[in-house]
């Protein structure tokens, strides 16, 4: 079975270079991405394809759930990375509908070491008790949790010293949420795009 993804590797390889001969050539002299994605592992949500972007043109970090925890230094270092040296302008938060670790952290609680790191979704619920408790059917339920968990997520970046540093020195730097759609392949704009300390007043009141 790995035999057939080398094969594939060599063929999307040949493809590549017989589309544009110094493709590779360019990617190794450097990358300068403008885009910085932070999704969930989920195998069907796969960052390039769904932007229809190349190698080289979005930084990408993946964990389960996509969240972006203050006290994370593997999320911490990959995003310092992405504003400080490659000055992306974008950072994209996406979650998707569907997202088994959303619902997980709802309704297994355990005390595995995943149980632990899906807690911030279970703080968002909790904050958002009201409105879910309004919504009776139980995938528009976890749909609407998965968009609060975006949101939640969007406000943790735009809180972070290193967003507020770029801000501070005049850095073009955005925080976006969306949530992607497994059931359509698109993407929706949840709305709290965060530019400046002024956005996040005004979107987050902080
Ligand atoms: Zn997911």
């Amino acid at each position: 079975m790995l035999d057939q993804l080398i094969e594939n590797n060599r063929h999307w390889a040949h493809k590549k270079t017989e589309i544009d001969p110094e493709f590779f050539k360019r990617l190794v002299a450097q990358q300068s991405p403008e885009y910085f994605w932070i999704g969930c592992s989920d195998s069907r949500v796969p960052a390039n394809e769904i932007v229809n972007l190349d190698p080289g043109e979005l930084f990408v970090h993946r964990n389960v759930a996509n969240l972006a925890p203050s006290q994370d230094a593997n999320y911490l270092s990959v995003l310092q990375y992405a504003v400080q040296v490659l000055k992306v302008k974008h950072v994209m938060v996406v979650g998707h509908y569907g997202c088994g670790g959303v619902r997980a952290a709802i309704e297994s609680q355990g005390d595995s070491l995943i149980d632990h790191w899906l807690s911030p979704i279970r703080e968002v619920a909790h904050s958002h008790q009201h409105e879910l408790a309004e919504i009776h059917d139980d995938t528009e339920h976890f749909d609407r949790l998965c968009e609060l968990n975006v949101i939640a997520q969007v406000r943790n970046v735009a809180l972070t010293p290193i967003v507020q540093n770029a801000w501070r020195s005049g850095q073009p730097l955005t925080i976006h949420g969306w949530v992607y759609s497994i059931a359509n392949g698109l993407v929706t704009d949840q709305g709290v795009s965060v530019a400046n300390f002024d956005d996040r007043q005004r979107v987050f009141d902080i």
